[in-house]
C-alpha cells in the first residue's frame, strides 16, 4: 500500500510514522508513505497557497491551483493507477472500521489535508473522488485525520500485525465491541481475573468472550446491534438482557 499525503505542514508527519507498528510496517515494505508539500506546487514566486474567500467573511481558503498541480504531478509519476483521491473534510462520509477495510483494498491512496476555512470548492467538485470525515467535530487541519486513516488502514494489511487474526477480533470488526482483556497478575489490588480465562478450556473461553462482547455492545453501543450478524442464540441472549432490564 502506498500513501501520498498532501499537506501544508509536512513536519507534522515526521514522528507519527516512526514508532511501533507503523515504523515496522514501513521498514518491512508493507507500506510506503510520501509526504508532499502543497506549497512546492504554487506557481507564484511567494508560493502562496491560500486567499480570502469570495463574498467576504473571515479566514482564508486554500487555492485550487497548487492542489490540482500537486495531485497531477504525483499521478503523472505513475499513470498506471487511478487511486482514490481523498479530501479530509468534516463534511465527508464518516470514517468507520468498514471504510478502513474498504480503503485497505486499494494499492494506493492520495490524501489531501485542508487547513484554514477549508479548500476551494472546485477541488471537491472536480479533483477528489471521495471525502472523509473522522467525526462530527472540526479540527484545525486534515493532518491528524490523515494520520488516523493511515494508522487504521495499515494495521489491516495482511502481515502488519503479529497475530494475523487480531484485526478480525477487534472492536467493530464484526459489528460488536471487543470482550474485556486481562493479563498478569491474576489478582490485582483485590480484583481477580475471571476464573474461566485461567481454566485452559478454550471453548469455555470463547463462549465467555462472545457473551461479554455481546453484553458490552448492548450496554455501551446498542445502536451497533442493529447491524451485527448474530446467531439465533446470541439474539436470544440479548433479548434476555433486555427482558431483565439490564
Ligand atoms: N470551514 C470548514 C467547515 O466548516 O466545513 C472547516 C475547515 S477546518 C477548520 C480545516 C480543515 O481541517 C478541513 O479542510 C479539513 O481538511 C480538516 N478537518 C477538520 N475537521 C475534520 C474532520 N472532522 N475530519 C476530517 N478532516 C477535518
Amino acid at each position: 500500500m502506498h500513501f501520498d499525503i498532501l499537506t501544508l505542514f509536512p513536519d507534522m508527519f515526521v514522528t507519527p510514522f516512526e514508532e511501533s507498528i507503523l515504523k515496522r510496517a514501513s521498514s518491512q515494505g508493507f507500506v510506503s508513505i510520501d509526504i508532499h508539500n502543497i506549497r512546492d506546487y504554487a506557481s507564484d514566486k511567494h508560493h502562496v497557497t491560500d486567499d480570502t474567500p469570495y463574498g467576504g467573511g473571515g479566514g482564508m481558503v486554500m487555492k485550487p491551483e497548487p492542489i490540482f498541480r500537486a495531485v497531477e504531478a504525483i499521478l503523472e509519476e505513475d499513470s498506471s493507477e487511478s487511486p482514490p483521491i481523498i479530501l479530509l473534510s468534516p463534511q465527508g462520509r464518516v470514517f468507520t472500521q468498514k471504510v478502513a477495510w474498504e480503503l485497505a483494498s486499494n494499492p494506493r491512496l492520495v490524501l489531501i489535508c485542508g487547513r484554514y476555512e477549508g479548500v476551494d470548492e472546485r477541488v471537491r467538485e472536480s479533483l477528489v473522488t471521495d471525502e472523509i470525515s473522522i467525526g462530527d467535530y472540526v479540527l484545525t487541519g486534515g493532518e491528524i485525520p490523515a494520520m488516523v486513516i493511515v494508522d487504521a488502514v495499515t494495521r489491516l494489511i495482511p502481515g502488519v500485525l503479529g497475530d494475523p487474526a487480531a484485526a478480525a477480533k477487534d472492536s467493530h470488526a464484526d459489528g460488536l465491541l471487543e470482550y474485556p482483556q486481562y493479563t498478569r497478575p491474576a489478582e490485582f489490588r483485590g480484583h481477580a481475573t475471571p476464573e474461566v480465562l485461567l481454566s485452559g478450556n478454550h471453548a469455555a473461553v470463547e463462549l465467555w468472550r462472545r457473551r461479554k462482547a455481546l453484553r458490552r455492545t448492548y450496554e455501551r453501543r446498542p445502536d451497533l446491534l442493529r447491524l451485527a450478524d448474530l446467531t439465533e442464540e446470541e439474539q436470544a441472549f440479548i433479548d434476555s438482557l433486555r427482558a431483565r432490564g439490564e
